[in-house]
């Protein structure tokens, strides 16, 4: 996620593009019969069972390189809002958020003018690299950036302190990478070479685009990536970084001084705004120890070459046509094997989302957020929550010691659901119709400050790590609460129109996965209070971690790419606390549901019994399709599993699907041996 928090666990990647169609699309439905595909046999494979037809029926669009049932309601959502966005930009009386982002987006549809400027908006940045003489001046303009929230670096930011998650302190982490991950720069396999050759020639075409000749251009883009690949050396591994452990290093200011001696950081955080303080979370000190090895023996031209880079990549999706296809063909078209870039109209209203979310939010709530939304979700919360409960006393592996602590942290556990109750106040944000990329960075520099400001204050775990128009939902660690903006809260996952099994089956399970986040294995880490410390008795761990490393093993056996250069399979140790979030939340959902259907159990509706909609249900919020460079990117990147395996591997650890559907044993969905954690 964009925000600094300390651990935060998402439903799904965010983030994913529109697919293009002209009308407004039809609202998603709950339970699509049409979705199915019928003569599978659920028993071999429930994924084409439950979701054969819809993956026919919804070939890729040319402007996504993955698209499934969030990204059907995300584009839903999508042209609501920008009818909002359109209503509120026409001449007339408006609200003060109305004509906010109303502006926002016409100045982003205003590609006349975008046109016309060029390379102008980055050019004061370009100059000020330009004029860099001595290494402090680039560790000055690295702050500076940081200040306008460029984040050229590495990052800071205020967040919770990891052992008193009621107060805010200061946090430093690595970064500085352009590509998604270290693998990309570090790994030595025939299709990471090939991504940095095409790295290597992107980043001349982009230079040459921003005024520089071919020649310096090929010169810079070797410098740039050797560099980076430098950095990517310095930074820690995904996998690692999910143990809290390993990002949890308070120190004095001057302790953090003396093992990165060349960088002034005191002056640093002087210059990017912040105000003084003694003590700050590094995130990972030996990235910075070995940064400032970099920054002794790297030659200063190195280093301007870099920002000048930085500066040129970071500003392309914003700036002018040549730019703008020049960063798509490479990100989206090579990267991710997305045919064509997405609508300008679909760019905007997400970038007017992303920059003024909480101004667009109330205006979404109002159109699209009944009330009985809210009130349904409250009985839903709690069905499940009082199955966790139920769960953690069944368990047999748990000592009585241990339950009892597991049962405060779920007492603790508070809910977030639609909307925040207190919206982000931006009337310092200056909104223009004639400046898209100043306005972007107005927005930015407004929500720099206000994190800033939020040093030394107690958390406020009332405000929200998502926008209320996200299809989407996550768990906070170090706020033990779970959080469901609006815009899930829709079918395919939620619907008043059907049968509370398909509910169940689809909010359902997202419910029971954002709580088994608080007990997955990073969320284990954290109590009831949102503090890293360890409440297991001295045999619970460990059994705890046998039981999760069946479930990583076994995700680590599904294939997610097979072509030419060779087998993909996911990392069941970067996926595990997703997967353990979605088998425990079908467990919590499916007894939750029974509790409810009581004597109506076996009852069909349409031909199907109320435990198999269920499972339908479920399976039909995955169904998507992707390409297949779409999937070799999300292996490496993405903690949560593709649709397919969200699906299988779910059904593979539950002993209710083989009953629901009758399958038998040594049947391919029949689980031999089911890794049960929660
Ligand atoms: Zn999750």
């Amino acid at each position: 996620m964009r925000f600094l928090k300390i651990v935060s666990a998402a439903l799904l990647i965010c983030g994913a593009a529109m697919a293009q169609t002209t009308t407004t699309p039809a609202a998603p439905v709950s339970f699509d019969r049409s979705a199915m595909d019928v003569k599978a046999d659920p028993c071999q494979d429930f994924y084409q069972y439950a979701c054969g037809g819809w993956r026919e029926a919804h070939p890729m669009p040319a402007d996504k390189a993955r698209y499934g049932r969030f990204d059907e309601l995300r584009e839903y959502n999508l042209y609501l809002l920008r009818s909002i966005l359109e209503d509120a930009a026409k001449p007339g009386k408006h609200t003060a958020n109305e004509t906010k982002v109303g502006t926002f987006y016409t100045a982003c549809m205003d590609e006349k003018a975008i046109e016309a400027k060029g390379i102008q908006p980055i050019e004061p940045w370009l100059k000020k690299v330009a004029a860099i003489r001595n290494k402090q001046q680039a560790l000055d303009l690295i702050a500076e950036m940081q200040k306008e929230g460029l984040r050229p670096v590495f990052g800071f930011g205020i967040g919770p302190d990891l052992h008193n998650s009621t107060m805010n302190i200061a946090h430093v982490d690595q970064g500085g990478l352009t590509l998604a991950d270290r693998d990309y720069y570090l790994k030595q396999d025939a299709k990471m070479v090939e991504v940095r050759g095409k790295y290597l020639e992107h980043i001349v075409n982009l230079l040459v685009l921003s005024g520089e000749t071919t020649e310096q251009a090929d010169k810079d883009a070797k410098t740039i990536l050797a560099l980076e690949t430098k950095i990517a050396d310095a930074s820690m591994d995904r996998v690692s970084r999910r143990d809290p452990k390993n990002r949890d290093h308070k120190m004095t200011v001057a302790d953090l001084q003396k093992q990165a001696p060349e960088i002034d950081f005191p002056r640093y955080f002087k210059l990017v705004g912040s105000a003084t303080f003694d003590s700050l979370n590094v995130g990972n000190p030996e990235f910075f120890q070995k940064f400032s090895g970099l920054l002794n023996s790297e030659p200063l031209e190195n280093w301007k070459t870099y920002l000048r880079w930085r500066v040129v990549k970071g500003a392309a999706p914003l700036l002018s046509k040549s730019f703008v296809d020049e960063n798509f063909a490479f990100q989206g078209k090579y990267l991710s094997g997305q045919q064509e870039l997405e609508a300008r109209w679909k760019r905007c209203t997400a970038m007017t989302d992303n920059s003024l979310g909480e101004a667009l939010g109330p205006i979404y709530v109002a159109k699209a957020f009944p009330k009985e939304a809210k009130e349904r979700m409250d009985v839903l919360v709690a069905a499940i929550e009082q199955s966790m409960g139920k769960d953690i006393q069944n368990l047999e592996w748990m000592s009585p010691e241990t339950k009892k602590a597991a049962d405060a942290k779920l007492g603790k556990v508070s809910n977030k659901i639609g909307y925040p109750a207190k919206w982000k106040d931006y009337r310092k944000v200056v909104i223009k119709s004639d400046d898209f990329v100043g306005n972007a960075r107005a927005a930015s520099v407004f929500e720099q400050k206000r994190e800033l400001a939020k040093l030394g204050k107690p958390v406020d775990k009332t405000e929200w790590g998502m926008t209320p128009p996200t299809v989407n939902a996550y768990y906070s660690s170090s706020e033990n609460n779970i959080n469901f903006p609006a815009g899930i809260l829709q079918p395919p996952f939620f619907s008043a129109k059907v049968d509370e099994s398909v509910n169940y089956g689809g909010i359902g399970v997202v419910i029971g996965h954002e709580l088994t986040h608080g007990f997955d294995d990073q969320g284990r880490k954290f109590d009831g209070d949102g503090n890293f410390t360890n409440w297991w008795g001295p045999n619970d761990g460990p059994e705890f971690e046998r039981r999760a490393s069946c479930v990583a093993d076994e995700y680590s056996s599904f294939v997610s790419v097979k072509d030419d250069k060779g087998e993909v399979h996911l990392n069941g140790k970067l996926t595990l606390g997703e997967n353990t979030a979605d088998n425990g939340g079908l467990k919590l959902a499916y007894m939750a549901m029974t509790r409810q259907l009581g004597q109506k159990a076996g009852e069909k509706i349409d031909g199907f019994t109320p435990e198999q909609r269920f499972f339908i249900g479920f399976a039909q919020v995955w169904c998507e399709n992707i390409t297949p460079q779409r999937a070799r990117e999300l292996v490496l990147i993405d903690p949560h599993s593709p649709g397919k395996f969200r699906v299988i591997g779910t059904v593979l650890n539950s002993p209710e699907f083989p009953k629901a559907f009758g399958c038998k044993a040594g049947d391919a969905m029949v689980p031999q041996n089911a890794c049960i954690v929660w």
